[in-house]
């Protein structure tokens, strides 16, 4: 290395040297020498200045592209929680890597690619990382904003770039083979010829099909591409043929075990006090992608740490689901009339919510929290694969009974309830598009923008009234729960649903 630095130094001085001669040489024969100089002092400053530096490098054809760089990472299966389908797709594709000759035995055609999609933060990354932990393989990860270059003909030859370099460390690597990772592939790899400067895209895109096609499995480097995608609808149909990317491996929000399994693996690292329930988090956690459920994990250990606490606490992890979803807390000072309309619109929605789902409210608070006023947290016991139509009605009688309570126990209504008009038009439109109200099965480009909207307003419509027929039946429920806020911020599930009950009785 130091040797390597020395003769380039060497160089240096003689090239400096020989340019000297020659200037010196072509003033001695009379040439005006004056607009070299110039030339010359120009890139000297540009040189100084590191401008002509950066320059060079944005133009390097082979800048490196590869965030981690052929080691081995020191993820494994066990360290992703959930995805069971996919790690035992991605076992088999790499049994096929591992033990070739056996796949070649029975004719089996070995893997090129894998794709993986799904939502941001579901461990896809995870998995490709864990995959290259598993067949013991150098692992290189690139983003496709990587590729994408002003200069044309720069992102093909990163791609010439970052195979040679697989191959390279694959040879090195125990396995004898190496992981090409591309998150966010989209990027480069979109339909070809839709961009305005389609030419460096699809000469991007074109290398990379041609590097795929040379794969073979009598290389000495068995080289496997992964690559994931938050759009793959977006992708050139050329990447997903099979004998490319044709394996697709969906990576989906994880279920209420998975979340469980997820919460046990990053509270792993932290004393957990006895009140915390995993599996009570869990269900409390519905919708979170595993980064949320990490985070939230982070978030509970530095709230104990606030505290001065030994160990992380229930209240904690509490406190961190509601920050991670809604945002951190916030001192804004409301106004005790405004304070009111909060609790009643909160509490409008938390008793219809039971009304029409029992056991789903977890939690109602009038704390201020990010853009929120205040908010009802709902945990459905089952995560949903299917929805009918009277839970979907449900989901929209719930977003309507905010501005309804106000309407009923304040005599107006105020702006607070936009967002959830929004949901519940969002939800009535989806019904109306699955063939689930009265205009029956409908085709969205054959409807008028009036048969829609009429379609939408009958279901809101009848929605309203029955939110107006509830809350009128329960106007003490909701009289207590407001009455509870405005001096506690918040209520949890299970008080709510002893109220109610007693009510009841
Ligand atoms: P993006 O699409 O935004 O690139 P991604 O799907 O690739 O996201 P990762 O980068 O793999 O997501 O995950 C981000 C972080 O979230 C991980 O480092 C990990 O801490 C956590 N995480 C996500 N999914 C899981 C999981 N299934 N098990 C354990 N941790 C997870």
């Amino acid at each position: 290395m130091r040797r390597r630095e020395d003769r380039r130094q060497t160089g240096r001085w003689a090239a400096l040297g020989a340019g000297a001669g020659l200037v010196g040489g072509l003033a001695i024969l009379g040439v005006d020498i004056w607009p070299l100089l110039l030339i010359l002092a120009l890139v000297g400053v540009l040189k100084w200045s590191g401008a002509l530096g950066q320059l060079a490098s944005r133009t390097r054809v082979g800048a490196p592209v590869a965030s981690a760089r052929g080691a081995v990472p020191a993820v494994r299966f066990e360290d992703v929680g959930g995805h069971d389908h996919a790690k035992q797709e991605l076992v088999e594709a790499l049994d096929f890597l591992k033990r070739p000759e056996a796949a070649e035995r029975l004719g089996v055609r070995p893997l090129k690619g894998i794709l993986f999609t799904g939502p941001p933060g579901t461990g896809k990354t995870l998995l490709a990382k864990a995959a290259a932990n598993y067949s013991d393989a150098a692992f290189f990860s690139a983003s496709g904003s990587e590729f994408v270059e002003m200069y044309a003909g720069v992102g093909a030859q990163r791609v010439r770039q970052l195979f040679q370099d697989a191959r390279r460390a694959g040879r090195q690597a125990d396995g004898g083979c190496a992981v090409v990772f591309i998150d966010e592939i989209e990027v480069m790899a979109g339909r070809r010829g839709q961009h305005t400067s389609h030419l460096e895209y699809d000469q991007t895109l074109n290398q990379l099909l041609v590097e795929m096609d040379g794969l073979t499995p009598h290389d000495d480097v068995r080289v496997l591409v992964m690559a994931a995608s938050n759009r793959a609808d977006l992708l050139d149909s050329a990447l997903t043929r099979p004998g490319r990317l044709d394996r697709q491996v969906r990576v989906d929000l994880p279920d209420r075990t998975a979340r469980r399994q997820i919460l046990a693996l990053h509270a792993a690292n932290k004393p957990l006090a006895p009140d915390v329930d995993l599996d009570l988090l869990a269900q409390d956690t519905f919708g979170f992608s595993g980064a949320h459920l990490e985070s939230v994990c982070n978030e509970a250990a530095i709230l104990a740490l606030r505290d001065g606490q030994h160990a992380v606490g229930r209240t904690h992890f509490h406190e961190a689901v509601d920050k991670v979803l809604m945002g951190e807390r916030m001192d804004r000072v409301v106004r005790s009339a405004e304070r009111r309309r909060v609790a009643v619109h909160e509490g409008g929605h938390a008793v219809v919510a039971e009304l029409v789902r029992p056991g789903s409210v977890s939690q109602v608070t009038i704390a201020p929290r990010g853009r929120a006023l205040g908010y009802v947290r709902q945990s459905p016991a089952d995560d949903p694969l299917l929805e009918t139509v009277s839970e979907l009605e449900g989901q929209i009688v719930v977003c309507l009974a905010g501005s309804e309570a106000e309407a009923l126990q304040l005599g107006e209504r105020s702006t607070g309830a936009a967002n959830d008009f929004e949901q519940a038009w969002a939800i009535a439109r989806r019904m109306v598009l699955a063939g689930l109200t009265d205009l029956g099965v409908v085709e969205e480009r054959a409807l008028t923008k009036d048969q829609m909207f009429r379609a939408v307003q009958a279901t809101l419509g009848r929605a309203t009234a029955r939110v107006r027929t509830l809350l009128e039946q329960h106007a003490g429920d909701l009289t207590r729960l407001a009455d509870t806020l405005v001096v506690e911020e918040t209520v949890d599930g299970p008080t709510l649903r002893s109220w109610m009950a007693a009510a009841l009785g």
